[in-house]
């Protein structure tokens, strides 16, 4: 057992480093290719790879050598007893009987060097089991999570701070606003402003330090976290394709829908020409390279329109993707969500004059608020932000 724990405290950070290094070869293999770094980072991998295989190889030679000398020291052991008891004279099957005896007498001695090896590795493993167990989760379940209430939904959000780990600024300094049942509200600031972890706050991702969020005047800290997400939840920051069909990457937001529901989500994205031409059986690559990105954010509107959650979250669906399809997407966008009780965070503000409210947030503090035209012509970031982006699609 000493030996092995002396063995593993040596191979266990040669073998998470060649892990890391493989998940950074694999999951980066697009940048790595790009500067031409690939090779660098093969070699570095099989580097760590060669200096993993020498340490256990050494291991496995002790560890051979132990289970040898065991074996060695069994079949001496018997060796001698039979000379000693043919030397005291004793009878052909009195030997055999004590020879036997010897030999078996070893049988539950050997397995114990295979034990004291796995020891050490069963023991880590408990060791990591129980910091698991220690760590809080991220948010608390109510012991006894009441019903949703019923009715059109109304959020309130009054006050709310949400810092991401002690000592750090609080990434929601106290936070105030309400989505009424059919009001479009967006959310707009610069990035790092805290428009993600707003959403996070709502779909019961963090636990506020202080401040509340009310569903139709229940605390949602008083509702399963399921539950919450059943009502409020939408389109996350990075849609995810999975290896499956369309037809199945759709299914997964509604698995009740039936051609006719999956249609019409699909026209509502402005999807559908895509999908005839792809066809519903298309097997979409795991990594999404089959897909644009404008694409891919249509199917994920799809998919939220689809779900159809009373309150439909929409977090920055036109990031990353160039103006004129951003545009298009946003435009489709509200089209697709008139009506609908819809918290939509964006950075381009381009046909915000459609929605009902515009929150303006910058480090963690709502500064401005109102409808486009109020917001346009006073100072500050929103009036701001649209002149510079007037200003680009001018030129
Ligand atoms: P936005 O969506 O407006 O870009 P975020 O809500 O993502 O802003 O981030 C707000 C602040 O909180 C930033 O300073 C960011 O670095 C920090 N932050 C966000 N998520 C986490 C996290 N999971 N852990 C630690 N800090 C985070």
């Amino acid at each position: 057992a000493a030996a092995a724990r002396r063995w593993a405290e040596r191979i266990a950070p040669a073998r998470a480093d060649l892990a890391a290094r493989v998940a950074d070869l694999v999951h980066g293999s697009a940048d790595l290719a790009a500067y031409g770094a690939g090779d660098r980072a093969l070699s570095a991998c099989a580097e760590a790879d060669a200096r993993l295989a020498r340490l256990e190889r050494r291991q496995a030679r002790g560890n051979a050598l132990a289970t040898g000398a065991g074996v060695l020291t069994q079949g001496l052991t018997v060796l001698a007893v039979v000379l000693v008891a043919r030397g005291a004279g004793t009878g052909p099957v009195a030997t055999a009987v004590l020879a036997l005896t010897a030999l078996v007498a070893f049988e539950p001695v050997l397995p114990m060097a295979a034990a004291g090896e796995r020891l050490t590795g069963v023991l880590a493993a408990l060791r990591r089991l129980r910091e698991i167990r220690a760590t809080p989760p991220a948010v608390a379940e109510p012991a006894r999570p009441r019903p949703v209430p019923a009715g059109p939904p109304v959020v309130e959000v009054s006050g709310l701070v949400v810092r991401h780990g002690d000592g750090r600024a609080p990434a929601l300094d106290g936070v105030s606003l309400t989505l009424t049942p059919g009001r479009r509200v967006a959310l707009v600031g610069p990035s790092g402003a805290g428009k993600s972890t707003l959403l996070s706050a709502l779909m019961r991702l963090v636990e506020p330090e202080s401040g509340v969020v009310r569903l139709n005047g229940t605390d949602i800290r008083e509702l399963a976290s399921d539950d919450v997400r059943a009502v409020m939840t939408g389109l996350t920051q990075d849609p995810y394709v999975f290896r499956a069909s369309l037809r199945d990457n759709l299914l997964l937001a509604g698995p009740e829908a039936g051609p006719d529901e999956l249609a019409e989500a699909v026209r509502r994205a402005r999807l559908d020409r895509w999908v005839e031409r792809t066809g519903w059986d298309t097997v979409l690559g795991e990594d999404a390279r089959t897909v644009s990105g404008g694409q891919l954010q249509r199917l994920a509107l799809a998919r939220a329109l689809l779900h159809d959650p009373p309150v439909l979250l929409l977090d920055e669906p036109a990031e990353a993707l160039d103006t004129e399809t951003a545009e298009a997407l946003m435009a489709d966008l509200l089209d697709a969500t008139r009506g609908r009780t819809t918290l939509l965070v964006t950075h381009r503000l381009h046909g915000l004059e459609q929605v009902d409210e515009i929150v303006v947030l910058e480090n963690g503090r709502v500064t401005q608020r109102g409808t486009h035209d109020e917001l346009v012509g006073v100072p500050g970031y929103y009036g701001d932000l649209w002149r510079s982006e007037e200003m680009v699609s001018r030129r």
